[in-house]
């Protein structure tokens, strides 16, 4: 069951609390987007998010996407949040058109070829593991260059910035330093490359007023704006193979 009431509320105080940290850091609030995270919630949730004002919507599964998405209202812009196989690079691009995890210079090869065969036109973020954390997915600060570089060469895929996950801490100041350290290598790769990145994705439902206080321009919001996940249950319609 839901009600549209269930997510205008709580998406009115996590907006108040992004625009309060913009304020508090000097910061246009108008720079920060929230990206409603509805990976296990069914298309019912979708279209009450998007009654309620949200535009940019994040999943995390191709899989789960590619039933889920035609399902839902027409509308939201498409965000790949989560980890991206090779081999499921084709449907991701007819699905999504911003794609935040890229983390290996062969993922973005394989994104950069399949694209201009099919003439899509994918913007693209690279997810960098700050933390060093061996569980995280994410370029090391130190293959990142490389990856700009190649991206850079690139026709049809356009890189705007960066992504990263804070490890998860039960008190959001210990993310504090790896949302503004990934600030501060994007500061130091604009300036090495002559280039804009102005994205930043960083940010989730329990660290997310730290990373508009670093500079995120996107935050990731599930379970503050949807509740808790419902436990994954694989829908007939999701058996799909490449
Ligand atoms: C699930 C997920 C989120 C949202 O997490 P919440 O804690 O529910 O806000 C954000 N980013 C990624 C990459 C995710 O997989």
């Amino acid at each position: 069951m839901s009600d549209e009431m269930d997510i205008a509320e709580p998406l009115r105080l996590a907006r108040e609390r992004i625009d309060g940290a913009c304020r508090k850091v000097g910061r246009d609030p108008a720079e920060v987007e929230i990206v409603g995270v509805t990976k296990t919630h069914g298309p019912d949730v979708v279209r009450d998010a998007w009654e309620a004002g949200i535009r940019i919507f994040g999943e995390n599964r191709v899989q789960e996407a590619a039933w889920k998405i035609p399902a839902c209202v027409s509308g939201p812009e498409w965000h790949l949040i989560g980890h991206l196989q090779r081999n499921k690079v084709r449907h991701a691009l007819e699905l999504f058109s911003v794609i935040h995890s890229v983390d290996s210079l062969r993922l973005l090869d394989q994104i950069e070829r399949v694209a201009d065969e099919s003439g899509h036109r994918p913007e693209i973020l690279l997810e960098v593991n700050v933390s060093g954390e061996a569980s995280k997915d994410g370029l090391a600060p130190e293959q990142v260059p490389e990856v700009v570089e190649y991206a850079l060469g690139c026709r049809n895929v356009t890189l705007t910035g960066l992504m990263t996950m804070a490890p998860f801490a039960a008190d959001a100041e210990q993310a504090r330093p790896f949302f503004g350290r990934l600030r501060c290598l994007r500061d130091e790769w604009e300036r090495a490359f002559g280039i804009g990145l102005p994205r930043l994705s960083m940010g989730m439902s329990n660290d997310y007023v730290v990373a508009v206080e670093e500079g995120a321009t996107w935050v990731r919001l599930g379970t503050v704006l949807f509740g808790h996940r419902p436990k994954w249950r694989p829908q007939a319609e999701e058996r799909w193979e490449p």
